[in-house]
């Protein structure tokens, strides 16, 4: 079954609370799982809530800001440590490669090669998603430090609305027709379209 949720791990900004980890956000879609900024302590707030490492697709950094990454070395450890046998891209700016690298391997332990860095650098970057029904794009956002927004976007599409067509007469095999041409000349004589009040879309997008 597809589950399309968003786990908030955390959302205090630089100085954790009682109640509030650092940033830490998981979006899962369709069998993927992206982690944005996984900030200090994210590894025991993914424990608490019965977020897996092999959960973990990719992990995307908008800034090197320690609220937004110092959870990478727990992560990227427990993602070793649990052995995850599938690929794990990891997106950050270009520019804080050297704090990727520094947190990367901030301790010794058993490494893995499942995790591919993919540094984002100029106004916009495309991210290749390997196959996945969905595009990642990162865009340059305005902030002290350099930074990048995410966004997932997911082809657009349309879904027939039933009371809609039959309004205009737009039944059976019409149907079909309209899907697959785009528009349909029903037998009252009104020309019906895709992108009229017959259909709705469902391109669905998100963005971190
Ligand atoms: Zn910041």
């Amino acid at each position: 079954m597809s589950v399309r949720d968003l786990v908030v791990l955390g959302s205090a900004s630089a100085v954790p609370t009682k109640a509030r980890n650092h940033n830490g956000y998981l979006l899962r879609w369709d069998g993927q799982g992206l982690l944005f900024d996984p900030g200090e302590g994210t590894q025991r707030q993914m424990v608490r809530a019965g977020v897996s490492a092999h959960d973990l697709t990719w992990l995307c950094v908008t800034h090197f800001h320690g609220d937004h990454c110092l959870g990478v070395p727990g992560v990227v450890q427990r993602i070793a440590r649990d052995g995850v046998s599938h690929r794990v891209d990891a997106a950050f700016p270009a520019s804080g490669a050297e704090y990727w690298e520094r947190l990367r391997h901030a301790a010794v332990f058993r490494d893995t090669d499942v995790i591919r860095a993919r540094p984002v650098s100029g106004e916009r970057a495309d991210l290749d998603t390997g196959g996945a029904p969905f595009t990642l794009t990162a865009r340059r956002l305005s902030h002290p430090v350099e930074a990048y927004g995410y966004r997932l976007e997911e082809p657009d599409g349309v879904t027939m609305l039933p009371a809609e067509l039959d309004a205009r007469g737009v039944r059976g095999p019409l149907v079909g027709r309209l899907q697959a041409d785009g528009a349909v000349t029903a037998p009252t004589g009104g020309r019906s379209r895709w992108r009229s009040a017959a259909c709705g879309g469902r391109g669905r997008s998100s963005r971190s």
